[in-house]
C-alpha cells in the first residue's frame, strides 16, 4: 500500500464556505459488540465482497489527504475487527511521516486495544478515544449485550502503557448511566482521561423508542454542577464538542450534544463508509458514490471530481429531532455505518 500522493489538489470548502479538513472512515460495519442504543442484536452486516479492500481505503483515504485533509479518523463498526487493519494503520502513517496529515487517530470499543496499543503508538498514533458507557461489569454486558468489562479496561491501561493519550467517550443512557457519570468522570480524570459525554442520536432502528433511551445533556450537565464547579472552556475542534474543565478533579469533560445545541456553523469533517459512501453530514441522507470513480480507473481525476461533487452539496446543517411524534429513526443508517 504505497501508491503515491495525487498532485495536490485545491482545498474542499463546501457551499457554506466551511474548508473540510477531517475525514472519518469507517473500515468496517461489523462489531463484536451489540450495545442497545447503536444496533439491533440481529443486525445484518453487509456482505464481505461489498467492501472496499484495505488498498482501495488506503488510496481514498491518501486522496482525501491530497485535497486538504489533515485529520483522519478510523471509526466503525469496531475498526479493530478489520482482518488486517493495522496494515492500513501503518500504510497511513506515511502521511504523518511526511507531515501531509497532522493527526491520524481511532475510535474504538476497547476490546481488542491490549493487543494493538503498542502498534498503534508506533505507527504515529498518539491519542485515541475509547467508548465506555459503565464501569459496572452487569451494566456493561446489559448495554454491549455480551461484553466483558475487564477486556476494556485492560486495553485502556495497555494503550496508556504505550503512550497513548485516552478519551473516553460515553452516551447517556436514561436510567442506565446517568446516576454513575459523576463517578465515571472521577475514575477516567483520576487516570489524567478527557471524558466526554454524547447524547443518543437517532439513528437506525435498534429495536427499541429512542424516547426510553435519550436524557439531554442539559439535564446531565446542571446536575454534575451541583457537585462540581464546571468552567467552559473555549477551545473547540471544530467538531461538535464543547468543553468544560472541572475544578474539583482539574480534568476536562466534553459534551457532544446533537439534541440541544446545534453545532454546524463549524463543521469541518465529512465521512467515508466501508463501501466508499461519503456522507457530508451525519444527521442527513445524503449519500455519494466513491466506490465507482474509484475503481473506474487506476488514476484520481474522477475520484477528485466525484469528492468535489460531493462537497458542493454538503448540507448546511441536520435537524435530529426525539419527541413524543418523532420517536423513530430521523436517518434511516445505523451509527455503526458511519462510526459516529
Ligand atoms: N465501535 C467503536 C466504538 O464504540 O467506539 C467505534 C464506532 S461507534 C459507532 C462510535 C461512537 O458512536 C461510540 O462512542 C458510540 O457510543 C457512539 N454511538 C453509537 N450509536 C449511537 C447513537 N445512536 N447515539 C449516540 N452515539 C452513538
Ligand atoms: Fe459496536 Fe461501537 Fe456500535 Fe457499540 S457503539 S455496537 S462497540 S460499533
Amino acid at each position: 500500500m504505497n501508491g503515491s500522493l495525487s498532485p495536490p489538489s485545491s482545498p474542499m470548502i463546501d457551499p457554506f464556505g466551511r474548508t473540510i479538513t477531517y475525514l472519518r472512515v469507517s473500515v468496517t460495519d461489523r462489531c463484536d459488540l451489540r450495545c442497545f442504543y447503536c444496533m439491533s442484536e440481529d443486525m445484518t452486516f453487509l456482505p464481505k465482497a461489498d467492501l472496499l479492500t484495505l488498498e482501495e481505503l488506503d488510496r481514498l483515504c491518501s486522496a482525501f489527504i491530497a485535497k486538504g485533509v489533515k485529520k483522519l479518523r478510523l471509526t466503525g463498526g469496531e475498526p479493530l475487527v478489520r482482518r488486517n487493519v493495522m496494515s492500513l494503520v501503518r500504510s497511513l502513517s506515511r502521511h504523518l511521516a511526511s507531515g501531509a496529515l497532522g493527526e491520524l487517530t481511532l475510535t474504538t470499543n476497547g476490546t481488542q486495544l491490549s493487543r494493538h496499543a503498542a502498534e498503534l503508538a508506533d505507527c504515529g498514533v498518539r491519542r485515541i478515544n475509547v467508548s465506555l458507557d459503565t464501569l459496572d461489569p452487569q451494566k456493561f454486558r446489559d448495554i454491549t449485550r455480551w461484553g466483558e468489562l475487564d477486556k476494556v479496561l485492560e486495553g485502556i491501561e495497555a494503550a496508556r502503557a504505550a503512550g497513548l493519550a485516552v478519551k473516553i467517550n460515553a452516551v447517556a443512557l436514561k436510567g442506565l448511566n446517568e446516576d454513575e457519570l459523576p463517578s465515571l468522570m472521577r475514575w477516567a480524570h483520576g487516570k489524567g482521561m478527557a471524558l466526554t459525554l454524547i447524547e443518543v442520536m437517532p439513528m437506525g432502528e435498534v429495536g427499541t423508542g429512542r424516547l426510553d433511551q435519550y436524557v439531554p445533556l442539559s439535564l446531565i450537565r446542571a446536575r454534575l454542577a451541583q457537585q462540581f464547579t464546571l468552567t467552559d472552556l473555549e477551545e473547540t475542534t471544530g467538531g461538535p464538542a464543547r468543553y468544560a474543565s472541572v475544578g474539583e478533579t482539574g480534568g476536562k469533560l466534553g459534551f457532544i450534544t446533537p439534541m440541544t445545541h446545534n453545532f454546524c456553523e463549524s463543521c469541518n469533517r465529512v465521512r467515508i463508509t466501508c463501501t466508499g459512501t461519503l456522507h457530508t453530514c451525519l444527521g442527513h441522507e445524503d449519500a455519494s458514490d466513491l466506490r465507482k470513480p474509484l475503481r473506474a480507473s487506476a488514476d484520481d481525476a474522477l475520484l477528485s471530481a466525484a469528492i468535489d461533487r460531493a462537497i458542493g452539496l454538503k448540507p448546511k446543517g441536520h435537524d435530529f429531532i426525539i419527541d413524543r411524534r418523532h420517536n423513530r429513526p430521523s436517518v434511516s443508517r445505523h451509527m455503526s455505518v458511519t462510526g459516529g
